[in-house]
């Protein structure tokens, strides 16, 4: 896995040259198969300790203009720290192994199979504020099906890193293609941005829609819209 890894995303134009024969449009340059394969975080990896993580809230409540000796605020680093474990958990969480249980018998089931309303919350990395929404998904399996919550979970896995609403929705599409290897995965993506309804423009209620298709809901339209009319058929 390390080897395809490297050689689908050089880290240098190098060592690009020397991968030229692979078709580097497979994929869009901005995915990473590290990204979607594995944890994004190394158990190795250095990062700052957890009383460093609590100074730099402290520093931040100073900057808005907080006393942060006064009592509402004394447990307040340390709720954000562990806020911030739970919502970014996705950064130590293996997106390939949620999808590695598969069950083969699919006695002959050849139609896609659609887990749609799946609820997710995720932080948008140019502002750290949530976003929220639906995630669609649908993949047409070969041979092997996985259980259905862990697309939920897969989901989640991405949601709880930061990320921008394109990246999310492309990831899962990836994971699900490179794992399952189905005959096709459709994700669509709908949510909130409060980057966009509580600041800036200060929009409530706007939804931002992303979607990305893969192998035969790439290639035939009719399958996309039968994807999209299950998706928005009304609820029971
Ligand atoms: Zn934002």
């Amino acid at each position: 896995m390390d080897a395809l890894i490297k050689s689908l995303r050089p880290a240098n134009t190098s060592e690009l040259k020397a991968t030229e024969t692979k078709p580097l449009d497979v994929r869009p340059a901005e995915l990473d198969p590290s990204e979607f394969l594995a944890a994004a975080v190394r158990p190795d990896q250095p990062r700052p300790s957890r009383s460093e993580a609590e100074a730099a809230v402290q520093t931040l409540l100073s900057y808005i203009g907080e006393d942060t000796g006064r009592e509402g605020l004394l447990d307040t680093p340390r709720r954000v720290v562990e806020a911030f474990d739970e919502l970014y958990q996705g950064y130590h969480q293996c997106p390939a192994e949620v999808l590695d249980r598969t069950f083969g018998e699919t006695a002959g089931y050849d139609d896609f199979v659609l887990v749609r309303d799946i609820e997710f919350t995720s932080q948008c990395e140019h502002h750290m504020m949530p976003f929220y929404g639906r995630a669609h998904i649908a993949y047409t399996p070969v041979e092997r099906v996985v259980g259905l919550s862990k697309l939920a979970r897969l989901t989640d896995i991405f949601a709880r890193r930061l990320q921008t609403q394109e990246h999310l929705t492309a990831q899962i599409a990836a994971a699900i293609d490179e794992v399952l290897k189905p005959r096709g995965v459709a994700v669509l993506i709908e949510a909130e941005h409060t980057c966009m309804s509580v600041r800036g423009v200060a929009k409530h209620g706007a939804m931002t829609f992303t979607s990305r298709y893969t192998g035969m809901f790439r290639d035939n339209p009719a399958e996309q819209a039968r994807f999209m009319s299950l998706v928005r058929s009304p609820q029971r």
